[in-house]
């Protein structure tokens, strides 16, 4: 496995919409054990394969650390309902929150490594992690979605709650 180097805004494979996973081979494993190391060192929750410069519908979420990574592949909302509001920030983007909303629960129907596919549903903060790393398959960043941008001192205080 190997760390990779994480893309940063304004480089243009953020805003590209990536392409889906059609063979799902051993080069496929291995971006995905390494996306996987790479968010770890990187203290994330997600990432998404834009973000190592692969222009592919692929992403890891997990966000507590040793819960289990998340595997992503060609995902898609099925069903979405609610509304959250949280503050969120990205590997991409070092050193900016801000507040974004997004449905509070979701169902997904994407593909695992071998190319099954499966369904999943998830609420709360997990629902944020998964759709804000969906929404980077997609070209969109988080920073489109932002209603209030907050300083690092008001993260400190949310992250003392
Ligand atoms: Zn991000």
């Amino acid at each position: 496995m190997a760390i990779l180097p994480i893309v940063m805004f304004p480089e243009k494979i953020l805003k590209q919409k990536c392409d889906k996973i059609t063979s799902f081979d051993k080069k496929l494993a291995k971006l995905l054990s390494n996306m996987y190391e790479t968010m770890v060192e990187a203290d994330g929750v997600g990432l998404a394969a834009p973000q190592v410069g692969v222009k592919k519908q692929v992403a890891v979420v997990e966000i507590e650390e040793g819960s289990g990574a998340i595997e992503l592949i060609n995902p898609e909302v099925l069903e979405a309902d609610g509304e959250q509001t949280g503050v969120e920030g990205c590997l991409s983007f070092p050193d900016v929150y801000g507040e974004v909303s997004r449905p509070y629960r979701i169902k997904v129907r994407a593909q695992d490594r071998k190319g099954n596919f499966f369904e999943l549903e998830a609420e709360d903060f997990l629902a944020r992690a998964i759709q804000h790393e969906m929404d980077h398959l997609q070209g969109v960043l988080f920073t489109s979605k932002v209603s209030r941008y907050i300083t690092e001192e008001e993260l400190e205080r949310f992250e003392d709650k």
